[in-house]
């Protein structure tokens, strides 16, 4: 995590620069006790204590007394995120789902739903109906203020208004999702968009496979292929917002069309229906049950099936092996449907790192599957909404006193 001490910042900075320092540290690692808070932010005591008087009273955090013991002494006091603190909708839009999840600071999920949805182009509008048909009724069973509303999509977006410039799957060009979904909710809080891998490798960065890391990168499978990379520590953005676009990269000049326009994508060869195609599964079945049949037959030793995800697990190699060599990541996590058939193709992808990658890059890459596993986009979408409130905990006016006593 990336902290400094606010030194040649002015007053006015500083508060809410050492609010958000200790918001944070309380987000990302649970409880703390007051001692721990100081010794991590290198704070002094005092400023700790005044700091988590203001979050108090703003209603983020609780104070009480430590629930385990800590050794001798007199016990420090245990600061935590408070259960009546702000909440989030987080909203993950897939090609063939839709999810809807209240999430509370510390990744705290209250409540979701997923529905399937049908594989095919839908208008944006249907979409964002679907989604507050579904979130709804979750936001008007949870009395906790809503600060933001989170939304992931399998397309490239711009961040700055939530524009999906493209999303092949999906069949949008240039669809103004944050307005339709803050018009669905008659949102008066702002709705953030992000692309579903930069989500997901930012859920991985905070609580998942990335912990830790300065530079990973997540590749995410599903029908599509998408790559979300952090480096030094931060989200790797391009000049426009849409770096990471791994899955468009051409791997086979001999490949299948892919919808981006472009053909032999990494896409094509490696995304969900090209697995099903492989092991003699209808592609336009699709979904997790499908992957798990092809999983269930190899493991039973099916040799079609062993050997699509040979095939699978070989142009995966290639794709891994160039994202390695350009962005040099000491990790990549393999989410999505790739989390599910990685103990059946990390040996191929080893054998490519060895034969492709540099021996500089290679070595001292690690691949490993997700630890988020399926909540990983929703996961982002919830971080993205936070986003805000984290950075400047004084945005959130709290509950009045007299409430927070009547209730
Ligand atoms: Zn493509």
């Amino acid at each position: 995590m990336e902290i400094d001490l606010g030194q040649g910042r002015s007053t006015d900075q500083v508060r809410p620069h050492n609010l958000s320092m200790v918001l944070r540290y309380l987000h990302l690692a649970g409880p703390l006790s007051r001692a721990a808070l100081t010794q991590r932010t290198e704070l002094s005591r005092s400023t700790v204590a005044t700091l988590v008087a203001e979050l108090t009273e703003r209603g983020l955090v609780v104070e009480g007394p430590p629930r385990s013991p800590s050794g001798p002494g007199r016990p420090s006091p245990e600061v935590r995120l408070a259960d009546d603190g702000p909440v989030v909708l987080a909203v993950e839009v897939g090609v063939d789902s839709l999810a809807v999840a209240i999430v509370g600071l510390g990744g705290d999920v209250r409540s979701q739903v997923r529905v399937d949805r049908e594989r095919s182009p839908v208008a944006a509008r249907e979409v964002v109906a679907e989604v507050h048909r579904i979130g709804g009724p979750l936001l008007d069973a949870q009395p906790a203020p809503l600060v933001a509303i989170g939304v992931s999509i399998v397309g490239v977006v711009r961040r700055t208004d939530g524009l999906v410039r493209i999303a092949p799957n999906l069949g949008w060009r240039d669809e103004p999702l944050g307005e339709l979904v803050a018009e669905a909710f008659g949102a008066d809080v702002p709705v953030l968009v992000g692309n579903d891998a930069d989500l997901g490798a930012l859920a991985e960065h905070q609580r998942g496979a990335g912990v830790g890391l300065d530079d990973f990168v997540f590749l995410c499978g599903e029908v599509g292929v998408g790559g979300g990379v952090i480096m030094d520590g931060r989200p790797l953005r391009g000049a426009d917002g849409y770096s990471g676009e791994v899955g468009h990269v051409a791997v086979n000049p001999d490949g299948r069309p892919c919808r981006c326009g472009s053909r032999g994508c990494l896409e094509t060869e490696v995304g969900e229906p090209a697995l099903l195609r492989a092991a003699g599964v209808d592609p336009t079945r699709g979904g997790r049950e499908a992957v798990d049949e092809v999983l269930h037959a190899a493991a039973r030793g099916d040799e079609r099936a062993v050997r699509a995800l040979r095939e699978i697990g070989g142009w995966l190699g290639i794709g891994v092996a160039g994202i390695v060599n350009i962005f040099n990541p000491r990790r990549v996590v393999l989410g999505g449907y790739f989390a599910d058939i990685f103990r059946y193709v990390d040996d191929q992808i080893g054998g490519a790192l060895n034969s492709r990658a540099l021996p500089a890059t290679g070595a001292s890459v690690e691949v490993v599957a997700s630890r988020l596993g399926a909540q990983a986009l929703l996961l982002g979408a919830a971080e993205l909404a936070f986003a805000p409130l984290l950075a400047d905990p004084t945005l959130f006016p709290g509950v009045p006193t007299e409430t927070r006593r009547a209730g």
